[in-house]
């Protein structure tokens, strides 16, 4: 069986870098099988520097269309074949039709009446 591979080169100048001209390696890959083809890339590190989240959240519940009685108001409904009431609810918890949808059914989820849950605080129940 025979694995072939295309080596590829991009060369390019990348300011603040020694040596001035970079060359950055990466492949094509074929597979002897299917004849389908799949690039090997060697991507820079990844550096994320935190968010303040406090910052970014700060002032935005006064038009968050998620809190309070605005859910209700501001979100789309399931249709009634589907959920007979529009949206899903228990407690303060919320589901609706997701806006953006990327399937058939999609929907979003509020996880309580707090405007702003960090992950870390996110409990099972
Ligand atoms: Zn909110």
């Amino acid at each position: 069986m025979n694995f072939e591979a295309i080596k590829k080169e991009t060369i390019m100048l990348v300011p603040n870098k020694e040596p001035a001209l970079q060359r950055i390696p990466s492949e094509i890959r074929i597979d002897p099988l299917t004849g389908r083809t799949a690039r090997i890339c060697h991507f820079m590190k990844l550096a994320w520097e935190k968010p303040d989240f406090d910052a970014l959240v700060s002032g935005t519940d006064a038009w968050c269309p998620f809190c309070g009685a605005k859910v209700h108001q501001l979100t789309p409904q399931f249709p009634a074949e589907l959920i007979a009431e529009g949206r899903m609810c228990k407690g303060d918890m919320v589901i609706f039709p997701n806006m953006a949808p990327y399937d058939s059914i999609g929907a979003v989820a509020i996880f309580g009446a707090r405007h702003y849950i960090p992950m870390t605080e996110f409990t099972p129940s």
